[in-house]
Formats: C-alpha cells, structure tokens, sequence
C-alpha cells in the first residue's frame, strides 16, 4: 500500500487531522492507522470535552479560539456529512480561580489572551462570590472569565471527524504500528520567537 499522508491513530487528533487534510482537497491520499474502532482504551472518550481559550502561550491560544470557533458551528462545517453526531456544544464558559501566589500570573494571562481577542474578563474575589455563589474560599483573590468557552462531548466529536474524513476519502486501516522508517531527515531546527517554545522543534 502506498499513500501521500500516513497518520498514526485515529483518535479526535488523528481524526481531525485526517478530516481537514481530506475537505482541503489538495493532501494526496490520506490513510489513517488506528487499530481499535471501538477506541476502548483511547483517550479521548475519557475526557471531559472542555474547550478553553484560557492558555499562556500565543499559539496554544490562537488554536484554542480556532477549535472554539469550529466546536460552535460543527454541525454547519459538517453539513455534507452524513451521520454526524451532536456534539452537543454547551457555552458555560470557563473560570480560573487564583490564590496569591498565582494572581500575577492569572493577570498576564488575561492581558495576553484579550490582547489576542479574547472575551476574557477579571473577577475579583468579592464579585466572584456574588455571581457563583456557590464558591466560598477564603484564600481565593482573582479569577479570570471566558464566557464563550464550553463543553463538547469529546466521542461525539471523534465521531464527527472521523466519519467526515471517511466521506471525504480518508481510508482507516485497522492495524498498529510498530516501527517506522524514516528516509528523509528531518528539516534544519527552527526556534519559535516565543521565547516559551524557544527549546521545541
Ligand atoms: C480525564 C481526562 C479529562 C480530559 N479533559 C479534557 C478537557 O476537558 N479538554 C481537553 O481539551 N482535553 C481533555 N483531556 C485530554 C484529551 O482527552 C486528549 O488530549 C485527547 O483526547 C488526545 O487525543 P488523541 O487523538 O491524541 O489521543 P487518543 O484519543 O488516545 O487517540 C490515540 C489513538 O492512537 C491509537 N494508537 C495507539 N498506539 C498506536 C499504534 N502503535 N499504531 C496505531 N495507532 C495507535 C489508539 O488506539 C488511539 O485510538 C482529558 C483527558 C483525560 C484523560
């Protein structure tokens, strides 16, 4: 068997990989190796399916209101697929809640993440009491809000993708890999201008 694009489990990553690959229309031929349908002991069906924007990296949020985005009109980007699972997107929204050793570190968060678009807003402790009534600690100082964040089911949403990529000429292989050979070397190493990726490839 020969393809353009092998990816290695077809977990939600695997999955969703497979499904943006396929609707792009210009990746070759994508296979996915994924040895357990049933994806028993997989990660993703044991999560709780939180979507957050609240990170401290540039790139972990910008992919965050990416997913967020997507999460919330699934079922539209999906519209040509058949038999996809609601994912049941719950906008609840997201709150970090900070003693104050972590007060400095939850406010340059928050500065970052509005700085990038983010509907993040800071809670002192008294308001925090007033709008969730039930959070009563008396060492809690700050929380930070995101009101858009939510909830998904994290199978359904596996489910989604994988079906999608499937339409769309992704192949699944039931089959595990256990060694590979790698015949191009790897490209020359980049460094991110983040200085907190500064050491990733
Ligand atoms: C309790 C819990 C709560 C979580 N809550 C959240 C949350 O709220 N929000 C959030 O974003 N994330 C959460 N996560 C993390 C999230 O679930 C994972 O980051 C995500 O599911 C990882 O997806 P994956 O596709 O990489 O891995 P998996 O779902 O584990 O998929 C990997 C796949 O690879 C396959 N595989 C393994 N070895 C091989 C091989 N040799 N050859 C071929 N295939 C192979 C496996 O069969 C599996 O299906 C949570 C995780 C846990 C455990």
């Amino acid at each position: 068997m020969k393809r353009d694009i092998a990816i290695i489990g077809g977990g939600i990553i695997g999955s969703a990989a497979a499904y943006f690959l396929a609707r792009s229309g210009q990746a070759g031929d994508v296979v996915v190796i994924e040895p357990d349908p049933s994806y028993e002991f997989a990660t993703t069906p044991q999560g709780a399916g939180g979507v957050r924007q609240q990170f401290s990296v540039h790139e972990n949020i910008e992919m965050s209101k990416f997913s967020l985005g997507f999460f919330k009109e699934f079922a539209d980007h999906l519209s040509d697929i058949s038999d996809v699972p609601n994912i049941q997107f719950k906008e609840q929204g997201y709150l970090f809640l900070v003693t104050k050793d972590g007060e400095e570190t939850l406010r340059q968060n928050q500065t970052q993440q509005a700085s990038l678009g983010v509907n993040a807003e800071l809670i002192e402790y008294p308001e925090i009491r007033h709008r969730f009534p039930s959070i009563e600690r008396s060492d809690i100082v700050l929380g930070c809000f995101t009101p858009d964040d939510g909830w998904i089911d994290p199978n359904s949403a596996l489910w989604g993708f994988r079906r999608a990529a499937e339409q769309l000429g992704a192949q699944y292989v039931r089959a595990r890999v256990t060694s590979c050979q790698c015949r191009n070397k790897f490209p020359q190493k980049r460094r991110s201008k983040n200085p907190q990726l500064a050491n990733f490839r």
